[in-house]
């Protein structure tokens, strides 16, 4: 089988499409034949060698998969059945998704939902997947359509894309913040009802500001999360969920003591088995078709490496395919 395997020499990853025997996978009750992954930020950091996400070497990256079962020690899954999987360590220190098979725990996998085929499942992906978990959050802070804009950073991104997409399905009015203007338009056409410039958000914040947001789903993190934060509403809730910008948060107390602000932290890899199915559930429900159309685009295994390091860049916009087979 075919798969895209990093190695490291001299302190630099190398990446390359290798021939693989599948006696090489590692240990797991379930072995997938994979149709579909996708490029996250994670993996570009992993393929790149940009990030330290992979300790051990040589290492199959891919957090996210679907496919078929291929055979199965785990009673739960048949030969033949379309499964996905989105985190828990794959393609981070387990062989991943950029590969025609893979090797896992069976609870690890979550059946594919009726509707939705291999090809869409990866269109959303670990981002898309994310995003809902983003709108779960702000859902269960008390944040409703009535209760004001919702606020989107790194909104051109796969995490940020998906999150409009279906915060504009769910009747919120969505404002983005984007560093392109170049996306203007594509950011509308999913559903921000406008877009407001990074540059306006980059000045070190006051403690508080001007209150604007409902609620707020952030990628980026490091001083536009600070900014965005202190211009939450009284009573409004940030999802959390990425770096894009940096891991820091120079932000005060304020926000939180004077304006009742919740912050809080989403993070997809280990989230238990039955918020993972329920969000799949809502993302099937709630993704309209034209998000499919929109926010896709196809790359083979061999152009993964490529891609990666244009991701890093900051110059790949919505979501990326992998057709693996
Ligand atoms: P993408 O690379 O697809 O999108 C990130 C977006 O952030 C870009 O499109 C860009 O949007 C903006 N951006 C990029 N660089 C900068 C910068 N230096 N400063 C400010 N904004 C920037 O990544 P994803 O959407 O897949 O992931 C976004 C973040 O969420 C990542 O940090 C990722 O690690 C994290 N993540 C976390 C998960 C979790 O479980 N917690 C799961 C999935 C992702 P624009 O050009 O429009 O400004």
């Amino acid at each position: 089988m075919r798969a895209l395997l990093l190695e490291q020499h001299d302190g630099k990853t190398l990446a390359s499409v290798r021939d693989i025997s599948p006696e090489q996978l590692p240990a797991g009750e379930v072995t997938v034949d994979i149709s579909w992954s996708s490029l996250n930020y994670k993996d570009a950091l992993a393929i790149t060698g940009k990030g330290k996400i992979i300790r051990q070497f040589p290492m199959v990256p891919g957090i996210d998969f679907a496919g078929t079962i291929h055979s199965s020690e785990d009673p739960r899954f048949h030969i033949g059945q379309s499964v996905l999987l989105t985190g828990w360590g794959v393609g981070e220190n387990h062989w991943g998704g950029l590969a025609e098979q893979a090797r896992v725990h069976g609870e690890w996998l979550v059946p594919l939902p009726a509707g939705l085929d291999a090809r869409k499942a990866m269109i959303i992906g670990t981002a898309g997947f994310t995003a809902m978990l983003c709108v779960m959050a702000l859902e269960e802070g008390g944040v409703t359509p009535e209760s004001g804009e919702i606020v989107v950073t790194g909104a051109s991104g796969g995490v940020g894309s998906t999150a409009i997409a279906l915060l504009s399905a769910l009747g919120y009015q969505v404002a983005a913040i984007s560093g392109r203007e170049a996306n203007n338009d594509y950011l509308l056409s999913l559903g921000a009802k406008r877009v407001l410039p990074r540059s306006d958000f980059s000045d070190a914040s006051r403690p508080l500001e001007k209150q604007l947001w409902a609620g707020a789903i952030d990628t980026v993190g490091d001083t536009l999360l600070a900014k965005v934060l202190a211009q939450m509403n009284y009573n409004s809730t940030v999802a959390a969920c990425g770096l894009a910008g940096g891991y820091k948060l120079p932000t005060t107390v304020m926000p939180f003591i004077l304006r009742n602000v919740r912050l809080q932290g989403v993070d997809s890899v280990m989230t238990p088995q039955l918020r993972r199915r329920a969000a799949w559930d809502r993302l099937l429900k709630t993704l309209p078709e034209s998000y499919y159309q929109q926010a896709g685009r196809e790359i083979t295994l061999e152009q993964a490496p490529a891609v990666a390091a244009e991701l890093m860049e900051n110059q790949v916009t919505g979501r990326t395919l992998v057709k693996v087979r």
